[in-house]
């Protein structure tokens, strides 16, 4: 079956001035859609597959049994698809604070704003392209990190929470070089963290 990216839950300049509209709408309409029908061309080879949640088969990946060139543009391109899901529903134009992960935040990191930091550390960081996580893992924890490309931490069994696209077409047009200056400006339409 054709797998379609989520609807984005706003307009491409909702996020603006933090997210310019013309980088959403290429990220959206070029870069997502390209995941997805990358995908989909992998899975439509294997049919069974094909019928399930994209998230349920990153979550079992090594177990596949799928041919080790068509597992990896998986492991890619399925991961663009969901993890861009995942981009799009964080962010908004307006907060809506979830006060249960801002209270274990605290809890595990000792303040929000020690969790920024940290969280922004890894992000400028980064070398080459990829992502930076919150994730819970099984025994409910909270961690951050970065995987690179478009891996996802669905396979290695933890919960993505939050997270933010370090890939430079997720900028360059606005931010150029200036990373950490993207970095700064993206909390700001984070929705669920003051
Ligand atoms: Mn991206």
């Amino acid at each position: 079956m054709e797998h379609k990216t989520i609807e984005l839950p706003y307009s491409f300049d909702a996020l603006e001035p933090h997210i310019d509209a013309k980088t959403m709408e290429v990220h959206y309409s070029k870069h997502h859609q390209g995941y997805a029908a990358k995908m989909n061309e992998v899975l439509a080879k294997y049919p069974n597959l094909s019928e399930e949640d994209p998230e349920e088969l990153l979550k079992k990946v090594d177990s596949l049994d799928m041919d080790s060139v068509d597992k990896q543009k998986f492991i890619n391109f399925g991961g663009g698809f969901v993890n861009h899901n995942l981009f799009w529903s964080v962010m908004g134009p307006e907060k809506q604070i979830d006060e249960d992960l801002v209270a274990q935040i605290e809890k595990t990191f000792g303040g929000v704003d020690e969790f920024k930091e940290k969280f922004n550390g890894l992000a400028g960081t980064l070398f080459g392209s990829g992502w930076t996580w919150l994730v819970k893992t099984p025994e409910g924890e909270l961690e951050v990190y970065n995987l690179p490309n478009q891996d996802s931490p669905l396979s290695k069994s933890h919960t993505p929470i939050l997270t933010l696209d370090v890939w430079e077409h997720a900028y360059y047009l606005k931010y150029q070089n200036r990373r950490p200056e993207y970095i700064d400006a993206w909390w700001n339409v984070v929705k669920m963290i003051p």
